[in-house]
């Protein structure tokens, strides 16, 4: 197990867990699923180790891959200034 040391925000130890990141490539969005990563319990910085790093920047050029993968559709919402509540 990695040891992530603690939360350059808050100082709190790091743990370790799989999450979800995801990355703007070449106009798509992809998702890249059960990475590990140190995550603060307290205010939520996620923090990946260098060889976790590489091993994603190598899966964000596979653009093959990123074909072939499974899609998912996400809300689009348009930012508005106030929605008027009735
Ligand atoms: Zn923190």
């Amino acid at each position: 197990m990695y040891n992530y040391g603690e939360c350059e925000i808050c100082n709190t130890p790091l743990q370790e867990r799989n999450i979800q990141q995801d990355f703007w490539i070449k106009g798509r969005l992809v998702v890249i699923e059960n990475a590990p990563a140190g995550v603060c319990p307290k205010c939520g910085e996620k923090v990946v180790n260098a060889q976790v790093g590489e091993r994603i920047a190598v899966l964000l050029k596979d653009s093959k891959r990123i074909d072939r993968a499974p899609t998912i559709s996400v809300p689009l919402i348009k930012y508005e200034i106030e929605t008027s509540v009735v």
